[in-house]
């Protein structure tokens, strides 16, 4: 059977290392994962006593509407249910966008080094990235993907994605920026505008807005958040969408209905409300990134200010070297050479000890491998 090239040159995407294939491979026993960006705190407990709770119902269908995380989402975000969406995660409301609003060779643009999944669901769907470069301090350059989209309009672009923050850099767009950005392509009815928000409670920087302030007066924006990340919730896969009414009605035509299951549902009801949870998250990120600044800082890593729950920085040597030698001291950490950055690595925010347990790994390995790529 003909398949056609562009699903050929998939990928499967690679997740960070499970621990029990690195306690398998390895020999270690105690393995510190710090490679997803997952909550180090586990799940909001709130949500676990609200599943536990849920539990003897599983024999029933979920709610095909999501109705009450739904009319929760709407009274927390003071807007219309109607103009919100919930789905199998952020991962399925991005694939489903795609699906519906580009055709085949039609394009999204974003930026490079963008969080990746926009490439593998529009390539799935045979449709074309589009790619600016970063600024050089690492940030998205919206002025430069506004000066792109305007002089490709042959290149029917549908989608323009915008990871705020991006992960894996960890930098964001000032809201200036996404103002003067809007200025020139909010409100036109050839594409949407999808703010990727999965990081926004991580952001201290003072001058960073959420879309959701600009969705009222642009009609061509989209709000992706996820329960995945301050929440704890990533098994669960549960994520949610403010989107123009239209987007929505297509939206629960296309997807399925069953998308998000029970558990997750009534997960993400106890989790959003759970605040003392959330505080604590942030508080323990903030607190974590501090100490890996500080660390970088003494051995002379350059890396990225980061707005997110992980840190993006750069090893300076092989990375392949550098991570196999955490590897064997049961440290977890994110290769992001698939990124286009060859040597450096994404380390995600954990328990102040593990932080430190990694720390204190990252140094002796430096002591080991000389600075500069051997390849
Ligand atoms: C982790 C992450 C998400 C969340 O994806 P889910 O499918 O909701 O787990 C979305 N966007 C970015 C940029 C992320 O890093």
């Amino acid at each position: 059977m003909k398949i056609s090239q562009e699903i050929l040159d998939l990928v499967p995407y690679k997740p960070g290392k499970p621990i029990s294939e690195t306690q398998r491979e390895y020999g270690v026993s105690r393995v510190i994962k710090l490679a997803s960006n997952e909550n180090p705190l586990g799940p909001s407990p709130k949500a676990l006593e609200a599943v536990r709770k849920s539990l003897q119902q599983q024999h029933r269908y979920p709610d095909p509407t999501h109705y009450e995380l739904i009319q929760l989402l709407s009274k927390i975000w003071k807007l219309p249910a109607q103009r919100i969406g919930v789905g199998n995660g952020s991962d399925e409301l991005l694939d489903l966008l795609i699906r519906i609003y580009c055709e085949p060779r039609e394009g999204i643009l974003t930026c490079e080094s963008a969080f990746a999944a926009y490439e593998v669901s529009a390539q799935a769907a045979r449709v074309k990235t589009h790619k600016v470069p970063l600024k050089a301090d690492g940030r998205f350059d919206l002025e430069k993907m506004a000066v792109y989209f305007l002089s490709h309009l042959g290149d029917k672009i549908r989608l323009i994605f915008i990871p705020n923050p991006n992960n894996p850099t960890g930098t964001y767009v000032p809201w200036p920026e996404i103002e003067s950005f809007l200025g020139r392509l909010g409100n036109r009815e050839d594409v949407l505008i999808v703010f990727d928000e999965a990081y926004h409670e991580f952001v201290r920087a003072k001058d960073f807005k959420s879309a959701m302030e600009f969705q009222a007066k642009y009609n061509n924006v989209i709000l992706l958040k996820t329960f995945s990340k301050v929440y704890g919730l990533a098994g669960f896969r549960i994520g949610a969408m403010v989107a123009p009414l239209e987007t929505i009605e297509i939206f629960n035509r296309v997807r399925k209905p069953f998308n998000v299951n029970d558990l997750a549902q009534v997960a993400a009801i106890a989790a959003i409300q759970d605040h003392e949870f959330i505080e604590a998250s942030r508080q323990l990120t903030w607190q974590g990134l501090d100490y890996f600044y500080g660390s970088l800082d003494q051995m002379g890593l350059p890396y990225f200010r980061s707005e997110a729950n992980f840190v993006l920085f750069d090893t300076l040597r092989d990375v392949k070297l550098v991570n196999e030698a955490l590897l064997k001291r049961g440290i977890i950490m994110r290769p992001v050479q698939n990124y286009g950055f060859k040597t450096h690595l994404r380390l995600s925010v954990g328990l102040a000890e593990e932080n430190e347990t990694a720390i204190k790994a990252l140094v002796e390995v430096l002591k080991e491998i000389k600075v500069g790529k051997t390849e």
